[in-house]
């Protein structure tokens, strides 16, 4: 099967699914994943255009195609050294993406997926920057787009998404009840689910972020330190790494380490206590909101992804990740609050570590004008 011919399949019941404008979940209310399958990477990625359009031949999409004239130069983000913790670490600068955070990665795909699918509007739910992302991307694309957020989502997030004509829906509840209010709107027949949780060709574009890792480093690095909160990029990075090593480009897979805010840490419980299943918890409140996900719908998939990587999943509280905010500015790198939770994880993991030799690599998510 062509890459772009591959199908949904369910996660819990294994049906199998072609794409299309309606499906965002099995007939058994199960996650679907996108069926795996070769991909090749030609050696003159090198010298296409720095975006992630250049894996072309990894994406889901025909190659007589036009899905990459959404593009916007999203992927092949900068990669620059930071110190942390007297170690230098090697950051992926996320940020500098057309809407400011990594979520154009996945929103290019996704809306390029769904126009090609021939999606006539949209509706996603975010804690922010996919919402931002997706009614960029919706914009380009020309669909229009309704984006569910929560009423406490910073303003800065909120006015990106109204500026790009999105419709804005203040939900003034949990995320859970946003993502609620999103299918709610979804199955009055409002349009295509654009949902970075739900929907798996989110992750054929987050999964570019290790495609771009490893062509930066020459190789693969040994760690890999992630935000977690419904796992975009954890579940993108280890699909890329894994594709990496279906097609001989690599032998090994980094250990990924994803890092919860302490403030609302399902997965990470579930990590400690050695459970396949993520329980709910209650959000308790935190400074990193883009990670404060009380109920992720595929944890269960980022504790296998996790273990899978011989990685773990950690957390840490506000005053860390406020400064190494700090510290991160100190280096020339404004980012935002949850941004900067993963690089206080980098530092937790560091300190912790039986062996912290070798490569390590930070995303820096999003920009700290996002939520100055
Ligand atoms: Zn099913």
């Amino acid at each position: 099967v062509e890459r772009w011919e591959r199908r949904y399949r369910c996660r819990r019941c294994a049906a199998v699914h072609a794409p299309d404008a309606v499906r965002w979940r099995c007939d058994c209310h199960g996650l679907l994943d996108v069926e795996g399958g070769a991909v090749s990477f030609p050696p003159d990625v090198v010298s296409r255009p720095p975006s992630l359009w250049r894996w072309a031949e990894a994406l889901p999409f025909a190659p007589t195609g036009d899905a990459a004239r959404i593009g916007m130069g999203e992927g092949a983000t900068p990669v620059v050294p930071i110190i942390v913790a007297h170690r230098e670490l090697v950051a992926t600068v996320e940020f500098a993406s057309p809407t400011l955070s990594f979520k154009d990665r996945g929103a290019a795909v996704l809306v390029a997926k769904a126009s090609e699918l021939g999606a006539r509007r949209l509706v996603a739910d975010s804690s922010g920057n996919a919402g931002t992302a997706i009614a960029a991307y919706a914009a380009r694309a020309g669909l229009p787009c309704a984006v569910h957020v929560a009423a406490s989502t910073p303003p800065a997030k909120l006015a990106q998404m109204a500026v790009h004509g999105a419709d804005v829906r203040l939900v003034d509840g949990t995320r859970e009840e946003v993502a609620a209010a999103a299918i709610d709107a979804v199955e009055r027949g409002e349009g295509f689910y654009a949902s970075h949780v739900w929907n798996p060709f989110f992750f054929e574009g987050t999964k570019t972020w290790a495609f771009d890792v490893w062509l930066a480093l020459g190789g693969v690095p040994d760690v890999c330190v992630l935000p977690v909160g419904n796992g975009t990029l954890v579940l993108g990075a280890a699909r890329g790494f894994e594709e990496l090593r279906s097609a001989g480009l690599t032998a090994a897979i980094p250990r990924l380490v994803a890092v919860q805010t302490a403030a609302c840490a399902p997965i990470a419980r579930a990590f400690r206590a050695n459970a396949t299943a993520v329980e709910p918890v209650r959000n308790e409140g935190t400074v990193a909101e883009g990670i404060a996900i009380g109920a992720p719908a595929r944890g269960d998939q980022v504790l296998d992804v996790v273990r899978a990587s011989g990685g773990t999943v950690l957390t840490v509280e506000d005053d860390a990740t406020m400064r190494a905010r700090t510290l991160l500015a100190e280096q020339g790198l404004f980012v935002e609050p949850t941004a900067a939770a993963t690089v206080a994880g980098a530092a937790v993991w560091l300190a912790a570590a039986d062996d912290p030799a070798g490569t390590v690599v930070v995303p820096l998510c999003g920009s700290g004008l996002k939520a100055p």
